[in-house]
């Protein structure tokens, strides 16, 4: 039997947030490893910005590569396990 393919317009209307907690909390401050990246190794491949739980990961606006936002990162370490270069270390805080 064949299926009809459906798309998003066939879902039921949601809620959206616009604004969240983040704005209110600085995590950051839970952090005891930050990540670092070598913006020399950095390919490019956005992976670790697909990856963060917390949206701490930004695109640099010079595009050669990303940034954190330690204001929120709270140094889970996943960016730096998913890099696929080794651009991304974690080192303790001071
Ligand atoms: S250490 Fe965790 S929270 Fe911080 S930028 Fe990497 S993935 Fe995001
Ligand atoms: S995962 Fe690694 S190579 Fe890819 S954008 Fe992030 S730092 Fe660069």
């Amino acid at each position: 039997m064949r299926r009809e393919l459906r798309s998003y317009k066939d879902l039921p209307p949601g809620p959206i947030t616009f604004e969240t907690t983040r704005g209110f909390f600085k995590t950051g401050s839970w952090r005891t490893f930050r990540p670092v990246v070598e913006l020399a190794k950095c390919k490019k491949c956005w992976i670790c910005w697909k990856f963060c739980p917390d949206v701490s990961v930004r695109i640099r606006e010079d595009g050669k590569g990303v940034e954190f936002d330690y204001d929120h990162c709270k140094g889970c370490g996943i960016c730096a396990n998913e890099c696929p270069a080794g651009a991304i270390q974690m080192v303790p805080e001071e």
